[in-house]
């Protein structure tokens, strides 16, 4: 199966506000694929009031990362579901080494492979530039400037790791985030055709 295998299976990392999920979004639709987003999944998980969402709230509230153990477990069931034999993009997951070695692993005994890690480049300042406007333009998002920062910091301590783990995967293709949404979107599209 996995000779011949056609999925577009693909991960896309970078900082928040570098337009993962923007592009997602677009690429989603245009690729017919499910947009998997962990933090879209876990904050319907809190709005709905379910037991998972009460574990998770607090947590995110402050920035800070749901455990390991808890995200591979939701991951490894959402990538079993039907819709997802024809590939999906996951957006917000692996964050951290561990996961993407339970990721690796999970794709290994599933005999499936990712076609590529789409790395959004962005640097913080412009990172924390687009945050803070979307702090101002967005009334649903309600982080403070300190849970941003510390949101980049995370990122930079325990998921930029990521990038030398995919490059040494030969997996990783950069992407120039601070160009514009069309732009990203053809080089997104000629790096996943
Ligand atoms: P996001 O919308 O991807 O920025 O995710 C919002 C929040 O959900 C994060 O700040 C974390 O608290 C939590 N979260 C989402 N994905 C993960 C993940 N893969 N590992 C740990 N926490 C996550």
């Amino acid at each position: 199966m996995a000779q011949n295998d056609q999925s577009i299976r693909v991960v896309f990392l970078g900082l928040p506000g570098a337009g993962k999920g923007t592009q997602a979004k677009t690429f989603s639709e245009s690729a017919g694929i499910p947009h998997i987003s962990t933090g879209d999944m876990l904050r319907a998980a809190v709005a709905s009031g379910t037991a998972l969402g009460a574990r998770v709230k607090d947590v995110m509230d402050s920035g800070s990362l749901v455990s390991d153990d808890l995200m591979i477990e939701i991951i490894e069931a959402r990538i079993s579901e039907p819709d997802c034999e024809k590939g999906y993009i996951l957006d917000g997951f692996p964050r951290t080494v561990p996961q993407a070695q339970a990721l690796d692993t999970m794709l290994e005994r599933r005999e499936e492979k990712l076609k590529a890690v789409v790395f959004f480049d962005l640097s913080e300042e412009e990172a924390l530039r687009r945050l803070a406007h979307r702090r101002s333009a967005e009334s649903r998002v309600d982080d403070s400037e300190d849970t941003q920062r510390k949101r980049v910091q995370i990122y930079r301590e325990q998921t930029s790791p990521l990038i030398a783990h995919y490059e040494g995967l030969e997996l990783l293709q950069r992407v120039d985030a601070e160009a514009s949404i069309e732009e990203v979107q053809e080089r997104l599209v000629a790096v996943l055709a």
